[in-house]
């Protein structure tokens, strides 16, 4: 691996890595990457050439959008054939929906996308926020005969990398903070970086790299409980201009078999409201028909969500919605494996 030419792109959006205490409230907000490059002087032993931007404000990532997305997207395309990979700087609250709407949104990657972030600031002694940027930097870097070694969108914590779309954060105050329940590991940082490179995906085509940046939002997620009121669930699915539910079931796709919650989801799909079952639980799968239960939602046209997190499976409607697709299109794609993001 040749390791003292390539040049990276570090692209600072805010999160807790780059945070600093107010001495006034005590909480914690967003400092410049300047700041946090001066608590780094690590980076320059890398021996890679680094460059950054930052988003402008940098923020909390509870405070992201489909348009700050929209902006990853173009700076990635911007500057792709400048850098041999990317290192986004982000906050953990919404880092697994960021690298989900990311898989989908760069199309023919051939070059490392790795989100990373901290739990503990930059500038705080205990951090972990060194090891991460430090290790995701190198991940970005490694090549093996010339190409990138994990060309994917990904994230790089705690020793661990993950396909991007496969994480949800799980832990708000261990170091540990996310987990892929469906898909293993590509790589874990050990005293050396070891990747599995038959768990990576190559791409196959030789189409150039593009960007594709529309999304609708026109969404929601209706997590199923018991005590489900008729009311509300009717008033929601009746909305003007609901385009997409994804409805966070029990188990292996299951909701209450009340004739009022067929009727509601059947009104809503003849109205071309689309409609993704995935399931409350972190392991196992959607089997839509397995139980009784699910076997209703099925006739009604709900989508089984199959493996899919409710991150990707957000970010994945808003995604396909947003292009010029008929619904049974739609409902097709959704079935289909874009970027990694299921099993069929
Ligand atoms: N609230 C912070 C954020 O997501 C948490 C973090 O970065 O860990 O920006």
């Amino acid at each position: 691996m040749k390791s003292d030419t390539q040049s990276i792109l570090i692209i600072y959006t805010g999160g807790t890595i780059g945070m600093r205490e107010d001495p006034m409230t005590k909480t914690l907000s967003p400092m410049r990457f300047e700041l946090i490059q001066d608590e780094i002087p690590e980076l320059h032993k890398l021996g890679f050439k680094i460059d950054s931007v930052t988003f402008s404000p940098p923020i909390d990532s509870a405070n992201m959008t489909p348009e700050i997305w929209i902006d990853l997207a173009k700076t990635i395309k911007e500057c792709y054939s400048k850098y041999d990979g990317f290192v986004i700087l982000h906050g953990t609250d919404t880092m697994a929906y960021t690298a989900s709407a990311l898989s989908y949104m760069l199309e023919n990657l051939d070059k490392p996308v790795i989100l990373t972030g901290s739990q503990l600031p930059i500038g705080v002694l205990r951090t972990d926020g060194k090891e991460n940027i430090i290790t995701a930097i190198q991940i970005a870097a490694a090549q093996r005969k010339g190409k990138a070694i994990v060309p994917e969108v990904c994230v790089y914590f705690s020793s661990f990398l993950f396909r991007g779309n496969r994480t949800t954060k799980e832990d708000s105050q261990q170091f540990s903070a996310f987990a892929s329940h469906h898909y293993p590991k590509l790589a874990i940082a050990g005293i050396d970086i070891e990747y599995y490179y038959g768990l990576i995906n190559y791409p196959s085509s030789k189409g150039t790299f593009k960007i594709n940046t529309s999304i609708n939002d026109n969404v929601i997620v209706l997590k199923v409980f018991p005590g489900l009121n008729r009311k509300y669930f009717e008033s929601i699915l009746s909305l003007p201009g609901l385009k997409g539910v994804i409805l966070e079931s029990y188990g292996s796709g299951n909701m209450p078999t009340y004739p009022w919650i067929f009727e509601a989801i059947k009104s809503a799909t003849l109205r071309g409201v689309i409609f993704l079952n995935v399931s409350q639980c972190p392991g196992g799968r959607v089997k839509m028909g397995y139980y009784e239960t699910s076997r209703e939602l099925q006739e009604a046209g709900v989508v089984s969500g199959k493996d899919i997190t409710i991150e990707a499976a957000v970010t994945k409607l808003m995604f396909l919605l947003g292009q010029k697709l008929s619904a049974d299109e739609v409902v097709e794609y959704l079935n289909q494996n874009l970027s990694g993001e299921i099993e069929n």
